[in-house]
């Protein structure tokens, strides 16, 4: 689209012969014989440069320019003027004019060089306009992919539960902060009961979908603040900060039953005709202070379950 210029000069000879030159160079070229004209035609149309003779009868030239301004900010304005008035041509350029051309015309090309010198100017700020408004976009882009990238580092890619690493790092600063406080911490280790034979009968597929909807129903039967991860294949963790061995005896069993009950697909051909799971439980009442040490302790109990016939809990 040619780029739009606005003529203001109630001079009619004057703005016709201007617009005429202009034209020729391809510009599209309104008119307006006044101040208040100008004014009517900016509020319903877009121009990028008027070119205002700065005496025009009744709203001066720097009164429309300072309009101009607050209608159409990135509008640049050329002010005409004359020999006589070289201090207002420096006035009107401190008003924010971008530039001036002086009458009477001793040469045409004049005005197109200076049309030329602000249209290119103009085209420069569009440009840059528009890449600041793309790296803003990008950058917006690239906060929402790190966040993405951080949440994918500490998420286990099946189940969406924290991962193994994450669940090391948040247990340890788990322990910490209860060791230097002197508060409850329990830990929860859950191992899928004869997951083996669930996935040789159902296959691998099915077994994964068993694996998300316990996750389901383990991150369902915890509090706000408790970490559900999954420790590697059928095993899960649940830290349990503020808890001690024997409130987290009763989260632990709570979740057991609610597996035990829970319709799995496929779950009559498991022994005893349910997908259970077996609980280890420690706390750090009952262990020592390493982060591994209460891992070790919930891992051992949770042996004494499976070796005492599956399907339960068992608190250190
Ligand atoms: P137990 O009661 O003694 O725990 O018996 P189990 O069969 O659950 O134990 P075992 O350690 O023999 O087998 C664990 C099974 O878990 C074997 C493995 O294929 C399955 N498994 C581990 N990770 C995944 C997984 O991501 N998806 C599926 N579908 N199965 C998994
Ligand atoms: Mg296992
Ligand atoms: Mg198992």
């Amino acid at each position: 689209m040619a780029d739009r210029i606005l003529v203001v000069d109630d001079d009619a000879p004057i703005r016709e012969m201007i617009a005429e030159v202009l034209t020729d160079c391809a510009y599209s070229v309104e008119l307006a014989f006044n101040a208040e004209n100008a004014l009517e035609k900016f509020k319903v149309e877009k121009f990028d440069l008027a070119i205002v003779d700065i005496r025009l009868g009744g709203m001066n030239g720097v009164d429309l320019l300072r309009e101009i301004k607050k209608i159409s900010p990135n509008t640049h304005v050329i002010i005409i003027t004359s020999y006589a008035s070289m201090e207002s041509a420096i006035a009107v350029l401190k008003e924010g004019a971008y530039d001036y051309l002086i009458k009477p015309f001793e040469d045409m090309e004049l005005i197109v060089s200076a049309v030329r010198r602000a249209m290119d100017n103009l085209h420069l700020f569009k440009e840059k306009e528009q890449l600041v408004e793309m790296l803003k976009q990008r950058n917006a882009e690239l906060e929402r992919a790190n966040v993405r990238l951080s949440e994918l580092a500490v998420l286990d890619g099946l189940t969406g539960l924290y991962n193994h690493r994450h669940l090391q790092e948040t247990l340890a600063k788990e322990l910490a902060r209860a060791t230097r406080h002197s508060r409850d911490l329990s830990v929860v280790f859950i191992d899928v009961d004869h997951f083996k034979n669930y996935n040789d009968t159902h296959g691998h597929q099915a077994g994964d979908f068993v694996l998300k909807a316990l996750s389901e129903i383990m991150l369902h039967g915890v509090r706000k603040g408790d970490i559900v991860a999954r420790y590697g294949g059928e095993e899960f963790v649940i830290i349990l900060p503020e808890t001690n061995s024997q409130e987290a005896g009763v989260v632990a069993e709570k979740i057991r039953l609610l597996i035990e009950k829970h319709p799995f697909t496929g779950k009559d051909t498991q022994p005893n005709g349910i997908v259970s799971v077996s609980i280890g439980v420690s706390s750090l009442s009952v262990s020592c202070a390493s982060s591994s040490a209460l891992l070790a302790a919930a891992d051992s109990a949770l042996y004494k379950a499976k070796s005492a016939g599956r399907n339960q809990v068992v608190v250190a």
